[in-house]
């Protein structure tokens, strides 16, 4: 990956976009495409969308959420103490004794998410979020509330970092890395005149409510979409395979398979693949997704979706993993489809 590349990633994994505050990541990966696109749009649900030949008649979705999940204040008490709503689905587990950036309405300021001595032995098992509350240092409510007010939103402070092997580690790579690849196969396909109208979405609220992929999908009425997201990688301890399958760290891009896909664009990928020798991986969506996917596909005259998805390690914690080869195999096996794309496909399943 060049250093042009690597520091966009590294950027969009650094900045705060908790889902419904994704405007400082949005305004960033606007102007990295903005050189390369024939035009960017936004719409109100806060989707970013770089596009390339804008008239063509055959449009292909390229979505990537960017927001991640967070949390949310909700209540501010007489010492200080700031309480909190989580902000997409994660583990109350995973919190005590985690630094935090509040997004506060004057500025981000740092927490932390205070924890009791071990010493007390008084921690409970079943820890929820309403038991937990951040200390940002303020003596009391109205110090608190000179930087914070209710509804403002919090992220864990975590620093994308690499681990050996070029394997990369921090918090919302689901689904930063996600937005990025959209970002860098809309650049590739730029010098490389493709046929069909690309769009290439950075999408909101995905992991709250799936407002910016259902807004995508009706205002672009794309003929095809494909969702770029992260899958549960499964090649860690713990993890009982027989039941979350066999996804692994560098064993090539997640393909979607079963009912919830289409198959036509399946094979096309397949094809790709083989041409660029490239391994794929494969997992199974039955009746939906959990993606945009689920969205984007009830749009318009019901739109064709496939799944193309990045393996990552302990989804939805502070520490998730993913691989930079495998983030490069991605935006190589997409890049490639969408130029050998002539906008004459059928994505019917029959042909009579
Ligand atoms: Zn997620």
């Amino acid at each position: 990956m060049n250093k042009e590349s690597k520091e966009f990633l590294l950027d969009l994994l650094s900045t705060p976009s908790p889902s419904g505050r994704e405007q400082e990541l949005q305004r960033k990966w606007a102007g990295y495409v903005g050189p390369y696109a024939d035009k960017v749009e936004t719409d109100n649900a806060g989707n970013v969308i770089g596009i390339i030949n804008p008239d063509a008649q055959f449009k292909v979705l390229l979505a990537g959420h960017c927001d991640e999940i967070g949390f949310i204040i909700n209540r501010i008490d007489d010492k200080g103490f700031l309480y909190f709503s989580k902000v997409g689905y994660m583990s109350p587990k995973l919190a005590p004794g985690m630094k935090v950036e509040v997004l506060g309405f004057k500025g981000n300021i740092i927490g932390v998410i205070g924890v009791k001595p071990e010493h007390f032995n008084e921690e409970k098992d079943n820890i929820d979020f309403e038991d937990l509350y951040i200390d940002c240092g303020a003596k009391n409510k109205e110090e608190m509330e000179q930087y914070v007010r209710f509804g403002d939103f919090v992220v864990y402070k975590r620093e994308p970092e690499l681990l050996l092997n070029d394997r990369i580690s921090g918090k919302g790579l689901d689904n930063k890395t996600g937005a990025f690849i959209a970002a860098e196969v809309l650049k590739n396909a730029a010098g490389r005149n493709p046929k069909i109208g690309l769009y290439c979405a950075s999408t909101a609220y995905e992991e709250t409510n799936t407002q910016g992929a259902f807004s995508a999908g009706v205002g672009i009425e794309p003929d095809m979409a494909i969702i770029c997201d992260v899958t549960f990688a499964t090649d860690h301890p713990g993890i009982n395979r027989n039941k979350h399958g066999e996804v692994f760290l560098e064993k090539g891009p997640v393909l979607g398979i079963g009912p919830a896909v289409n198959i036509r664009i399946n094979e096309m990928l397949e094809h790709t693949a083989e041409k660029l020798q490239m391994k794929l991986q494969y997992e199974l969506y039955v009746n939906s997704t959990g993606t945009d996917g689920d969205k984007i596909r009830y749009t318009g005259k019901g739109v064709p979706i496939a799944l193309v998805s990045l393996p990552l390690r302990y989804m939805h914690s502070p520490v998730e993993t993913a691989s930079i080869k495998d983030i490069e195999e991605e935006i190589l096996l997409l890049s490639e489809f969408i130029v050998s794309l002539t906008g004459q496909e059928s994505l019917k399943p029959l042909e009579l």
